[in-house]
């Protein structure tokens, strides 16, 4: 059979991006080159700061943030995190963890990689981000889909793609409810700013009891602040509003009252916070669909394969991201032939990634003392010099598992 040339360019091609974290942009971004008109709506008020670093690993990660355009940029901006400390309740130093280990090639915080690509689409003509809203409705039509919003007029769109992380709100819409793709992992994880009592330069120390831990990092070198993380075990998965900061507040507080170290100044600094926005509070889970794509609504970043930490998310995203736009361009924007081909060459890699998160939890908060012990000494090992160049090659294997196709 021969194959028919396609129109690689999509500018008849108008569509929605719902979230604008990582996963969005990076969407933007390819699309909009490729000559797409996207909307980006994001439901916060304004481009979301904060998170903690993240980090780039292997040919594939490398290959798609230089196809980007951002390579320089992210190495220009990115965190020289150094060594990062395990101590005991009163601050002494039990293992340093090398930063080979922990932080692949390039390490850049979350917050600082969304707003290069967002400043690289934001003046773009034919991009458009929209704050403060949300897709409240999706009906698909023979030829697009009708999208009413929370707040903004109603609009028609050729495709839709929920960027929206774990908790997407387009996937709820378009695949079901979150009940039946997200998996609990019996943990949870919050991440916010707090100040650099410690004095840390581009360093971490991490401090952990049975079932809970705090890490604080100072991973860019701005001596006045720093980023601190909780993790704690909760086999009952915790009922909560997402968009109550009073609320999350008083879970965390209860959960680290009594904790040594550093926890109570920790907590201090999230009694201060004033913006939902301000804070990440999560539980730590996966999402596992069926298929990425559901008639013309897509799913890109978390919303699709989320592992809330140590799966590469953000990787991960960036590489969808390519994937997807690609193969819309290499298909003339035909949306059946390319997201099953997104499917298709993307999906394995994401479960890749997927299965290496499995064990973040349990590994950073361990149940009982004798755990902790144990998790030592394996972090022991670990940083030990041979092994922490496996360990990096273990991670580095899932990062690279896909042949990424050279798209037009
Ligand atoms: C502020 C912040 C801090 C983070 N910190 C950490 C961290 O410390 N550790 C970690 O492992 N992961 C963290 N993450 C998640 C991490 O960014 C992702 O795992 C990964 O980068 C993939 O990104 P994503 O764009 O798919 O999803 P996310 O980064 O989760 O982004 C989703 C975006 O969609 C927006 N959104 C949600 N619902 C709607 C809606 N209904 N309408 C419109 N927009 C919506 C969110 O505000 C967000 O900007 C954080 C995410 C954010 C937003």
């Amino acid at each position: 059979m021969t194959k028919q040339p396609q129109d690689q360019s999509l500018a008849h091609l108008h569509l929605l991006v719902s979230g604008a974290s990582v996963a969005g942009p990076a969407l933007a971004l390819q699309l909009a080159r490729r000559g797409a008109r996207v909307t980006v709506v994001e439901r916060a008020p304004a481009l979301r700061p904060g998170g903690f670093a993240v980090d780039f690993r292997g040919h594939v990660h490398r290959k798609v943030l230089q196809d980007m355009g951002i390579w320089e940029e992210v190495h220009a901006r990115q965190t020289h995190m150094g060594v990062q400390t395990l101590v005991d309740a009163d601050g002494s130093p039990r293992i340093e963890l090398p930063a080979a280990m922990m932080s692949g090639d390039v390490e850049i915080a979350r917050g600082e990689l969304a707003a290069i690509m967002y400043e690289r689409t934001r003046d773009l003509p034919h991009v458009t981000y929209v704050f403060g809203d949300s897709v409240a409705s999706l009906h698909e039509t023979p030829t697009g889909v009708d999208v009413t919003f929370e707040k903004g007029a109603p609009d028609t769109f050729d495709l839709v793609v929920g960027a929206d992380g774990l908790h997407s709100r387009t996937r709820a819409l378009a695949f079901g409810d979150e009940s039946r793709y997200l998996t609990y992992l019996g943990y949870c994880v919050a991440g916010f700013d707090v100040p650099n009592h410690l004095g840390l330069d581009r360093t971490a120390r991490i401090h952990s009891d049975p079932g809970r831990m705090v890490g604080i990092g100072n991973a860019d070198g701005v001596p006045s602040h720093a980023g601190a993380t909780l993790v704690f075990s909760s086999p009952e998965r915790l009922d909560f509003d997402r968009r109550d900061l009073a609320q999350q507040q008083k879970i965390l507080t209860e959960r680290f009252r009594g904790m040594g170290w550093e926890a109570p100044r920790v907590l201090e600094a999230l009694g201060g916070l004033t913006s939902v926005d301000e804070l990440y509070f999560d539980a730590i889970a996966q999402i596992h669909v069926d298929r990425l794509s559901v008639g013309r609504v897509v799913l890109v970043g978390d919303a699709g394969y989320g592992a809330t930490m140590g799966g590469m998310g953000t990787g991960a995203a960036v590489v969808a991201a390519y994937v997807l736009a690609g193969e819309l361009a290499a298909a003339g924007g035909d949306h059946r032939t390319a997201f099953a081909a997104y499917e298709a060459a993307f999906g394995d890699f994401a479960k890749g990634c997927q299965k290496i998160a499995g064990n973040a939890g349990p590994f950073l908060a361990p149940p009982t003392a004798r755990k902790i012990r144990q998790r030592d000494l394996t972090y022991r090992m670990l940083s030990a010099r041979p092994l922490a160049g496996f360990f990096k090659k273990l991670t580095e294997k899932a990062a690279t598992d896909i042949v990424l196709r050279d798209y037009p």
